[in-house]
């Protein structure tokens, strides 16, 4: 299969390409040449499959012309190790947990599957793979925790001193083994511009083999899509289901459309945000209007200008019309989503954390005007990441801490110190290579 960009469909690049350089050099993002389809064979007896066995078959459809199948079938295994159970509220009202992975939050589905899946496209180099990240906080959590203890891998990730919540420094230091930690007596965005600045040196960049596990990377999308169709055949045969997905870049509601291209029977689907609403504002007017994101306790979809905006409307063809007759927008302020916070937990004795609180109430609107529908929201994370929002809601010590990640607050912080001088870090990167190879 061969992968185009969004800005120039005729640019077209091989698997390895758009997974390893993530993005085209003219800023679109990379799709598939043709979007696959699940055939009669799956359909028929889909309801019966396994998570990993729906996982492989949507794998096989996007990869199977570039992957065997024994390796995608270890690389969705090793991404699989945890559920994403549906929890009925009440009838009609359903919530996918998708935190159950190592931290706590959907992103360990897509960055679990992008690390197996790039260490399997780079296995014949005897050169590491190394990735780069500079982080605030979550995603070189999620980067580190993925590619942790995957062959042929290496992560440094950048973090700003003193900058990071405690919890999220053990995430990045605490690991070990192929994971290195840099603290750097800086900035974030002193952290990114050390990063650029090894990707702009052509001749560290290809001795060193460094790729960024960028966010928007389709590798990321594509195991996404598996828990839309594992959701649905949890429902009663004949029910489908309107998705609802607290959306910050839109990632999680373009895997699921992909699951609908794939042949998932789905009523609709709703893209629920908070005060930063400029889709929800398109769906409803037909204008796009990126802007600036202002902050709100929902603070992983504080997002202005959505990145896999242009990949739903080329899933659309570019057609206002067709996207609205699939997905209707809503947004809901922070005082609402605090008072969802409470209400599920008095009616049914439920934590829902703040994202996953706003598509809940989107989710009761429509069927407030649809009362036959049956919702199923996304529940996008633990409510113990959040706990000054959930405690201000719920009362002191309301959320506790899952075992998985309380382990990690008694191991020891393991970090390299380092200034912002480039030169010191380019040289820092090579010796590093060349000792752990
Ligand atoms: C990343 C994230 C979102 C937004 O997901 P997108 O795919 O960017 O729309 C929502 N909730 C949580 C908790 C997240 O971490």
């Amino acid at each position: 299969m061969l992968y185009h960009s969004t800005n120039n469909t005729s640019y077209r690049v091989d698997l390895k390409e758009a997974i390893l350089r993530s993005l085209p050099p003219d800023n679109g993002l990379y799709m598939p040449d043709s979007l696959p389809v699940l055939g009669d064979e799956f359909w028929q007896n889909w309801r019966d499959l396994s998570f990993q066995e729906i996982g492989i078959a949507v794998a096989d459809a996007f990869f199977g012309t570039d992957v065997p199948a024994a390796a995608l079938r270890e690389i969705v295994d090793g991404t699989l190790t945890f559920d994403a159970p549906l929890v009925t509220l009440s009838p009609g009202d359903h919530i996918l947990e998708l935190f159950h992975g190592p931290t706590l939050a959907f992103k360990d589905f897509g960055a679990r599957f992008m690390a197996r899946l790039m260490a399997w496209l780079t296995r014949d180099e005897n050169r590491l793979l190394t990735v780069l990240v500079a982080t605030s906080g979550d995603t070189g959590g999620a980067v580190a925790s993925a590619f942790h203890n995957v062959p042929g891998t290496r992560v440094v990730i950048l973090y700003p001193k003193g900058k990071v919540s405690g919890l999220q420094e053990k995430q990045l230091t605490a690991l070990g083994g192929n994971i290195t930690a840099l603290e750097i007596n800086g900035s974030f965005d002193d952290c990114q511009a050390l990063v650029k600045s090894a990707f702009l040196d052509r001749e560290l960049s290809e001795n060193l083999n460094l790729t960024s596990a960028n966010s928007i990377n389709l590798a990321r999308l594509v195991p996404q899509s598996f828990y839309y169709i594992h959701a649905a055949r949890q429902l009663p045969e004949g029910v489908k289901p309107v998705f609802v997905i607290p959306s910050g870049n839109f990632g999680n509601l373009t895997a699921g459309l992909l699951a609908m291209k794939l042949g998932l029977p789905v009523e609709h689907f709703i893209a629920a945000t908070n005060r930063n609403d400029v889709v929800p504002e398109f769906l409803n007017t037909g204008t796009y209007t990126p802007r600036p994101s202002v902050a709100t306790i929902s603070n992983a979809m504080d997002v202005g200008s959505p990145s896999n905006f242009v990949r739903m409307q080329a899933l659309f063809g570019g057609s206002w019309q067709d996207m609205k007759s699939t997905i209707s927008g809503m947004w809901f302020s922070d005082d609402l989503t605090r008072a969802a916070i409470r209400e599920v937990k008095s009616v049914y004795d439920y934590k829902i954390d703040p994202h996953s609180a706003v598509g809940w109430l989107a989710a009761r609107t429509w069927r407030g005007a649809h009362p036959c529908s049956t919702t199923i929201t996304l529940e996008t994370a633990h409510p113990a990441k959040f706990p000054d929002v959930m405690e201000a809601e719920l009362g002191q010590g309301s959320v506790e801490i899952p075992e998985r990640l309380a382990i990690l607050a008694n191991r020891e912080k393991v970090a390299i110190q380092m200034s912002t001088d480039q030169a010191a870090f380019r040289e820092w990167l090579l010796a590093s290579n060349s000792s752990a190879r």
